[in-house]
Order: structure tokens, then C-alpha cells, then sequence
């Protein structure tokens, strides 16, 4: 076995070329492990990789895999509210507590913006989807 010292050639990973490659050793770590290296290909000079470790140890990036938690696809609220506007018959009314609305009405509330309606309970409450919320509103009073 030729012994290793600086200015004798080495296999090391180079991490520039990403691949295994011959280098020139610079400076000697110990006597059986060179310390600096050049790379013959791209002329740059970095600690030594010995190439067996850095094949055998790869690093495994840890990627987070979605795993579905719920069959039933959760739809986002926008999305609903899109999909609400779309179906509702519009034009939409403004809201007003004494209008009497129906279950896919489209209406203009004058915070909360266009809505519609989603469900009627008690007769004077309501279930409007909005963009951002979904609110409970009096109306039919
Ligand atoms: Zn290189």
C-alpha cells in the first residue's frame, strides 16, 4: 500500500462536483488521513471526504409525507363560499333583519359582505356562509 502525504493523488468526495473524484492532497491530517485536498477537476480545495463514508452515509432528507388523516376531503371555508355564491340565486339582497330570507339566498351584509344562506332555524335565525365566517343572523323579525 503507497502511503498517503501531501501532493499525492487521493480518491474524495468533492462536494462541488458531487461526485468521487481524484484529488491532490494538500495537507496530511494524521499519517493515514489526508486533512486539505484539491480537486484535480474543479481546481477546488476543501477538507478530505473519504469517498466510502460519504457513499455510505447519505443524507436522507426527512420529507414530511401528508398522510390523510380524514377520508372526507375538508373543503376550506373560501372554497364553500365560492362554491355557495356560485349555486345561490342571486341578485343578492341587503341584509336586513326584517327581510325574510331563504335557504340559498344570495345577500349583501354591510360588514360581513356577500353571504348566503346556509341553513334557517327558529324562524328568525339563520346560518349565513360568508367568505371568512360562517354567522348565525336574525332576520324575518
Ligand atoms: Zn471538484
Amino acid at each position: 500500500m503507497s502511503q498517503l502525504s501531501a501532493g499525492k493523488e487521493v480518491s474524495s468526495y468533492c462536494n462541488k462536483c458531487k461526485l468521487t473524484l481524484a484529488h491532490t492532497i494538500v495537507v496530511m491530517k494524521n499519517e493515514k488521513t489526508p486533512g486539505k485536498v484539491t480537486c484535480n477537476t474543479c481546481k477546488s480545495s476543501h477538507a478530505y471526504k473519504d469517498p466510502a463514508s460519504a457513499s455510505a452515509s447519505p443524507k436522507a432528507p426527512a420529507k414530511k409525507r401528508d398522510k390523510k388523516r380524514d377520508s372526507r376531503p375538508q373543503i376550506p371555508l373560501a372554497e364553500l363560499w365560492q362554491q355557495s355564491v356560485t349555486k345561490a340565486k342571486g341578485p343578492g339582497r341587503a341584509y336586513s333583519p326584517k327581510s325574510t330570507f331563504l335557504v340559498g339566498d344570495l345577500l349583501e351584509h354591510p360588514t360581513f359582505g356577500t353571504g348566503v344562506v346556509d341553513k334557517i332555524f327558529d324562524r328568525t335565525k339563520m346560518e349565513v356562509i360568508f367568505q371568512d365566517n360562517i354567522r348565525t343572523l336574525m332576520h324575518n323579525i
